[in-house]
């Protein structure tokens, strides 16, 4: 059976944002599992989709690209491009997977992971079959991407989610309704619009005049930017209350069901497009955490360490404490030097390596700086 230090689930952003600060820090006996190669959620994203945070090449003057997850790199540089699609963002991981030499297995599912005695037992399927592997840390970045939150109501099933959408041009039909209004909603109304459809956007509790300077609460300035052009076209309606609770499919005709709604049923020949959300990849290892009171999010101690399993460590967009929610790439990359001081501290390593990555903006450990409101 191998045994390693350290094993980082999933090369998305987040898997390859901590494993190359770990490479660069020393850390030698790693290995990042990968179940596609890197950045396939980035290729799964819908063609036409875009990366609504900016990138700029800020790094010249010591700020690090927004969108970038290692030190030194910035897909404004790389790609030449400020709002990246996905291929082009996974093109830029494979990059910094190359540049900073990561051992990564590609095409290695984990599929079961067990903890006793201070050590990580994991099942994984590859190309050569079935192997277990051990590890005394595990980092946890599978994401949530490939966790498509699908089973809402009855007939949800009949509906198409947005990350199975190869490209918006796939959609066939005039009339279409897309279920939630976040930025995942909008960003589907934007593009089917553009394709000369009239799409209606249902959402329960999307309050789309919120103003709060956290952009994980409101919709980003690039998405209002692009709706404000669009409704100019009118061939958007936003409708807000709209708790759906069930569709279902006659004579290739589909109703939409909305609580509360006494007029009769929304009715299309498309199947409903689901921009409702994801489960995350986290309900693999459910029961390796403590979850908040709702169950919507795992409890953290102060390294992003699981509060439940000692040396199991969470990065990426499911990282919250309280209520602050690392669900940008710029906000949780900030968390990759906490988790690598806590594993090089436990791995008796010279930390005081990673003090440079506090100027870079992957590394805070003092949250109190954060939640500054914009006085204008
Ligand atoms: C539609 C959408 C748009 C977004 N746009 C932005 C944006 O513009 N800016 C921004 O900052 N953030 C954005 N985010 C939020 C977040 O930054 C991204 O979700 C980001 O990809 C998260 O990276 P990740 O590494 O956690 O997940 P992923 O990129 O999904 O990486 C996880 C990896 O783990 C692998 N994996 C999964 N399960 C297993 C397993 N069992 N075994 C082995 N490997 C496994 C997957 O194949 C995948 O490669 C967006 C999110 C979504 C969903």
């Amino acid at each position: 059976m191998k045994n390693y230090d350290v094993v980082v689930v999933g090369a998305g952003a987040a898997g390859v944002g901590i494993a190359a600060m770990l490479t660069d820090f020393g850390v030698e006996n790693m290995v990042v599992l990968e179940r596609d190669r890197v950045g396939s959620s980035f290729d799964r994203w819908p063609k036409e989709m875009r990366f609504i945070t900016p990138s700029f090449t800020t790094n010249y003057w010591g700020h690090l690209d927004l969108n970038s997850v290692a030190t030194g790199t910035s897909p404004a540089f790389t790609l030449d491009t400020e709002h990246p699609t996905g291929h082009e963002y996974a093109e830029y991981l494979r990059l910094i997977s190359e540049y900073f030499e990561l051992p990564v297995k590609e095409y290695t599912s984990v599929e079961q992971i067990t903890y006793s005695e201070d050590r990580f037992t994991i099942r994984v399927d590859g190309a050569d079959g079935s192997e277990v592997i051990e590890s005394r840390f595990l980092i946890w970045a599978a994401g949530e991407f490939q966790y498509p939150s699908t089973e809402l109501f009855s007939g949800s099933e009949l509906c198409l989610h947005n990350s199975h959408i190869e490209s918006w041009k796939q959609v066939q039909g005039d009339d279409v309704y897309v279920i939630g209004g976040n930025e995942s909603g909008i960003d589907a109304a934007i593009h089917l619009s553009r394709l000369g459809k009239k799409v209606s956007v249902l959402a329960e509790n999307a309050d789309w005049d919120a103003r709060t300077t956290d952009p994980s609460e409101n919709l980003s300035p690039y998405t209002v930017d692009r709706l404000r052009e669009e409704m100019l076209g009118e061939s958007i309606s936003l409708v807000g209350k709209s708790k759906v609770k069930d569709v279902k499919l006659e004579d290739d005709q589909y109703f939409i069901y909305v609580k509360g709604k006494k007029s009769s049923p929304y009715q299309t020949q498309t199947p409903p497009i689901l921009a409702t959300g994801f489960d995350s990849s986290l309900i693999m290892v459910k029961d390796l955490f403590d979850w908040d009171e709702s169950d919507s999010y795992v409890l953290l101690n102060e390294d992003d360490e699981s509060r439940k399993t000692p040396g199991l460590f969470l990065v990426g967009p499911q990282v919250r404490h309280e209520d602050l929610i690392f669900c940008f790439i710029y906000k949780y990359r900030q968390r990759f030097g906490v988790v690598a001081n806590a594993i090089g501290d436990k791995l008796g390593m010279d930390t005081s390596f990673l003090e440079q990555y506090r100027d870079q903006g992957l590394y805070l450990d003092d949250l109190g700086a954060c939640g500054e409101e914009c006085p204008c």
